[in-house]
């Protein structure tokens, strides 16, 4: 892993050197490698020197997240080096942030202007689509209340039977026959309707109640199972399973190896009809305790899945060193295996792995015949999708009695 700091460029300057002066544009903001620098402010001279510097500091950073003009004069006071941030690096950062977090920066860069009598911020900054981080500030007012009020709503989402297991078929390219199904949680809330799992498992996953909803997506998965297996096609060679997500700290948690146990053990499930998903970051994250769940997991005859396949850094060298029982291709490269060599190859490449591996593959995101034919035809013998059926409630499944 690289650090950040390798990616930004150094300016070495010597003593009595503006860095820049009250006035300039704000775009960039610097750490001290070395050396020191003072900070003057006033618009006559002399200036009022009002701070001096020194190694690991940082400044010109407000400048760089408002827009604004520089408010005061850096200037060396001896030789010095600095690493400069670009405001580009900083955009890319701050697009990603949560929007609590953005629009608390928001509030802070306003509160400071004002409280330091310098200029105002623009009554609306310009939107994201003119390459800058902020969104307007009404948009990031109603992302930020959201976050916080589905936090907030989230810890009774179980005690108020909110949350739902959907099942996605899997099925066998070669004949459309029903070989498993993935369970994926969703959120009826009682105001907003269904919330997806890709915005609340993150906060699940911030705030702890991911472990809360990781044993009830056990619990229920293992307890429909009974109802789901006699769906799924007889063959010889896989055995029908159920695939569940885990993230990360659920992953970690000392209890999940007990508490798997347990529930496959109540559903008089056999384990290998069990199958647990794991992306990238859920295994970068804690790779000692992630590797020791996984080893007991396996052990007990549990297949283990890696998710998303192609996104992350790494996949391979985890492919090797870790027991995985498949690989599931993600659907970024499905979508676009047609149109794009790049995915195709790496498709082609990733099915390799898995024959040589002796592992099984699993495309995902398969939304038309001919991506399901081509699949197919390259060797991955599993696929999932729209094409043949979006995730279900149990009830559509199995009909209601
Ligand atoms: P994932 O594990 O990659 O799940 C597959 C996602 O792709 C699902 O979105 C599914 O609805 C969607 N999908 C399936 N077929 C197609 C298709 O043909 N086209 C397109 N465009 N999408 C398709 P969903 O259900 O919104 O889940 C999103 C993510 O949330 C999942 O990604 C998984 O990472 C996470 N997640 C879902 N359920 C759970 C859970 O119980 N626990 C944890 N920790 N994470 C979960
Ligand atoms: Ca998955
Ligand atoms: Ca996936």
């Amino acid at each position: 892993m690289h650090t950040l700091i390798s990616e930004f460029s150094r300016e070495v300057l010597a003593a009595g050197e503006a860095v820049f002066q009250i006035g300039d544009t704000g775009d960039s903001a610097y750490v001290i490698e070395s050396g020191c620098v003072e900070v003057l402010v006033g618009a006559t001279q002399p200036q009022q020197r009002v701070a001096v510097l020194a190694e690991g500091a940082m400044f010109g950073e407000v400048a760089l997240l408002d827009r604004q003009a520089r408010t005061a004069t850096v200037r060396t006071l001896v030789p010095t080096t600095l690493v400069r941030i670009d405001r580009a690096h900083v955009d890319e950062l701050l697009v990603r942030a949560d929007p609590v977090i953005q629009y608390l920066l928001r509030l802070l860069l306003e509160r400071f202007r004002s409280s330091s009598g310098k200029s105002e911020l623009p009554p609306t900054l310009p939107p994201l689509s003119d390459h800058t981080a902020f969104a307007p500030p009404e948009d990031l007012h109603a992302a930020a209340v959201r976050t916080l009020s589905l936090a907030h709503d989230l810890s009774d989402a179980i005690a108020r039977d909110q949350l739902d297991l959907f099942y996605q078929p899997i099925v066998r390219l070669t004949d459309g026959s029903l070989a498993g199904y993935e369970a994926l949680v969703r959120w009826r809330h009682p105001v907003l309707g269904v919330v997806q799992p890709d915005e609340f498992i993150p906060l699940a996953e911030k705030t702890g109640l991911v472990h809360r909803i990781g044993q009830w997506v056990l619990q229920r998965a293992t307890a429909d199972w009974p109802a789901l297996r006699p769906t799924c096609a007889a063959n010889a060679g896989v055995r029908p399973f159920v695939s569940i997500n885990l993230s990360a700290p659920e992953l970690c948690s000392a209890g999940i190896v007990d508490a798997v146990e347990r529930s496959v053990r109540n559903a008089a499930m056999d384990p290998q009809e069990l199958r647990i998903e794991l992306t990238e970051t859920v295994i970068i994250s804690s790779l000692e305790k992630v590797s020791a769940s996984i080893a007991s997991l396996r052990a007990m005859g549990v297949g283990i899945a890696l998710d998303d396949f192609g996104t992350g850094y790494a996949g391979l060298d985890y492919l090797q060193t870790l027991p995985f029982t498949a690989i599931k291709i993600d659907r970024a490269f499905v979508a676009h295996m047609h149109a794009a060599e790049r995915s195709f190859q790496i498709i082609k490449s990733a099915l390799a792995l898995a024959r040589q591996l002796g592992i099984s593959a699993v495309a995902e995101g398969i939304e038309d015949a001919a991506t399901g034919a081509l699949l197919s035809s390259m060797g991955c013998e599993f696929g999932q999708g729209y094409h043949y059926a979006r995730p279900l409630p149990l009830g559509d499944i199995v009909g209601r009695s």
